[in-house]
C-alpha cells in the first residue's frame, strides 16, 4: 500500500493501493476492450454526466483534496468547479468526429490533481479515447475517489485510476496497449516520457515545467500592481506551472517593487488549509519544502537579501512567502524552476537587459510585462520567447484560452503511425 500524507501535519492520512505491472496490464486491456463501443457511444451525454458527478462530489471531496494537497479549502472547491466546467465545455462543443485510437495513459502532477485530470479526461473522452489515469503518488486520494465515482457513469473500462509509487508511470507508458500519452509534470520526467513514447511510436502531449519571468517597467506604480503580481507568484503556495518565478524590475522602480511585494507577503495568512481565512497552505511535500529552503539559503549565501518569509516551525511543511531582493542570474533560485513560495527580484538597468535575462532560460511557459503604458508594455511583451505573454497580469482568466509553452515547457508532438 502507498501512504498518503497530510502536508499540514506531516502525518499519514490513509493508504491507497500501490499498483504494479499486473494492475497496469488489467487496466490497459480493459481500456482497449472498451474502445470500440466507446467510439460509437453518445459521449456528449457521458461528458455531461461527468460534469454532474464532479459537481456533486465537490462538497465531499474538496476537503480530501485540501487534506492531501494542502491548498485552502476555498481553492480546493474552485478546483472542482474548474474541473466540472471543463467537462461541460467539452460536452457542449461539437468536438472531433474522428474517433480516438486510445487507450490513453494520462499522468498528472500533485499541484492541481483534479483540474489537470479533468482536462485530460474531458478531451480524451470527447475524442473517443478510453483512459488509464495515474495521479501523483503525493496526491492519489482525491483522484482515486473521483475516478470511482466517474466510473459509475461510464461504461466499464473507459476509465481506470491506478495509484502507486514510481515506477508506476513508467510501467504504464511502456505498456504495449497504450496508444497515446498525455503527461503533465516536470521537464526532467517529460524527457523520459518522450523517450519512452517515441521508441514505442506513441502519440504524445507534454505540458512541462516553467520558470516564468515578469518584467516590471520603469515608471510603474508598485502599489498598483503589487497584489496581482504577488498572487501570480504565490497562489497555491507558488506551486503552479504558470506562476511568476522571477521578477526583473527595471530602474528606480526596483526598491518600491520589493517593498510592496514584501508588504503583501507579511500580511497574508499562512496556515492549515482547513482553517477559515487561510490564504496560503503548506508546501505539498518534504522534498519540495527542502528544495525551496535550500534554494533560498543558497541565494542568501550568494548575497541575496531575504526581505520577508522563509520556513516556519513544523510539524507541517509551512513556508511563509519569501521575497529575495538583490537576486541575480548567477543563482539557481533564479535560473531554475523553484515551484514553491519563494520569489527572487532581480535589479536591471535597462529593458533590453531584462528581456535578455527573461529569455535566457530553457523553459518557456508564460511571461508577463507590467507597466503603466500598456502599449509599450505590449511591445516589450512581444520580445519574450514563451508560449503565452500577458500585460499587467500573468495567469489566464479563462480555461478556454489556447495554452501551450515553448522550448522545454511543452510539446504537443503528435507522433502518428
Ligand atoms: P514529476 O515530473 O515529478 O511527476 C509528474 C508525474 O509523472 C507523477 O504522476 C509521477 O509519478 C509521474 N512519473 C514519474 N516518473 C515517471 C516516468 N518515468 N514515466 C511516467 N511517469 C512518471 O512532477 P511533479 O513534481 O509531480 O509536478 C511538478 C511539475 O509539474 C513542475 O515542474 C510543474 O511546472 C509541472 N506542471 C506543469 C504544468 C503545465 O501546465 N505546464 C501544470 C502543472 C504542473
Amino acid at each position: 500500500m502507498l501512504a498518503v500524507e497530510d502536508p499540514a501535519t506531516g502525518q499519514r492520512i490513509t493508504t491507497v493501493p500501490d499498483c504494479g505491472p499486473a494492475e497496469v496490464d488489467k487496466a490497459v486491456r480493459a481500456a482497449a476492450a472498451a474502445s470500440p463501443a466507446w467510439r460509437a457511444a453518445d459521449r456528449r451525454a457521458a461528458l455531461m454526466s461527468c460534469a454532474v458527478v464532479v459537481e456533486e462530489a465537490a462538497p465531499v471531496l474538496a476537503p480530501v483534496l485540501t487534506e492531501e494537497q494542502g491548498k485552502p479549502l476555498r481553492e480546493a472547491k474552485a478546483e472542482f468547479a474548474g474541473a466540472a466546467a471543463r467537462f461541460r465545455s467539452f460536452a457542449g462543443s461539437p468536438g472531433p468526429r474522428a474517433a480516438g485510437d486510445g487507450p490513453v495513459a494520462a499522468i498528472t502532477p500533485w499541484n492541481f490533481p483534479v483540474q489537470l485530470a479533468a482536462a485530460m479526461l474531458a478531451s480524451a473522452f470527447a475524442a473517443g479515447n478510453t483512459v488509464v489515469l495515474k495521479p501523483s503518488p503525493r496526491t492519489p486520494l482525491t483522484t482515486l475517489h473521483l475516478g470511482r465515482m466517474l466510473a459509475e457513469v461510464l461504461p466499464p473500462g473507459v476509465l481506470t485510476v491506478l495509484t502507486g509509487q514510481d515506477p508506476l508511470g513508467e510501467l504504464l507508458v511502456a505498456h504495449p496497449g497504450i496508444r497515446k500519452v498525455d503527461f503533465t509534470g516536470s521537464a526532467g520526467t517529460g524527457k523520459l516520457v518522450a523517450a519512452a513514447s517515441t521508441s514505442a511510436w506513441r502519440r504524445l502531449k507534454l505540458e512541462l515545467g516553467g520558470n516564468d519571468p515578469a518584467i516590471v517597467l520603469p515608471g510603474t506604480d508598485p502599489a498598483a500592481i503589487a497584489e496581482r503580481l504577488f498572487w501570480s507568484a504565490f497562489a497555491n503556495c507558488g506551486q503552479i506551472g504558470v506562476a511568476v518565478e522571477r521578477v526583473y524590475a527595471v530602474g528606480p522602480v526596483y526598491d518600491g517593487v520589493v517593498e510592496a511585494l514584501a508588504a503583501m507577503a507579511t500580511e497574508v495568512v499562512v496556515g492549515d488549509g482547513r482553517t477559515p481565512g487561510t490564504q496560503i497552505g503548506p508546501v505539498n511535500n518534504r522534498p519540495r519544502y527542502d528544495r525551496v529552503t535550500g534554494l533560498t539559503d543558497e541565494a542568501r549565501a550568494s548575497g541575496a537579501r531575504l526581505v520577508s518569509g522563509g520556513p516556519l516551525d513544523g510539524p507541517g511543511y509551512f513556508f511563509a512567502p519569501a521575497i529575495l531582493a538583490e537576486a541575480h542570474d548567477g543563482m539557481r533560485v533564479v535560473t531554475e524552476e523553484q515551484f514553491g513560495p519563494v520569489l527572487p527580484v532581480v535589479r536591471c538597468s535597462t529593458v533590453d537587459e531584462a528581456v535578455g535575462l527573461a529569455n535566457a532560460t530553457a523553459p518557456g511557459l508564460c511571461g508577463s510585462v507590467w507597466g503603466a503604458d500598456e502599449e509599450y508594455a505590449a511591445e516589450v511583451a512581444a520580445r519574450l520567447v514563451c508560449g503565452t505573454v500577458r500585460v499587467n497580469e500573468h495567469r489566464a482568466a479563462s480555461a478556454d484560452e489556447p495554452f501551450a509553452g515553448s522550448r522545454w515547457s511543452a510539446s504537443r508532438a503528435e507522433l502518428r503511425e
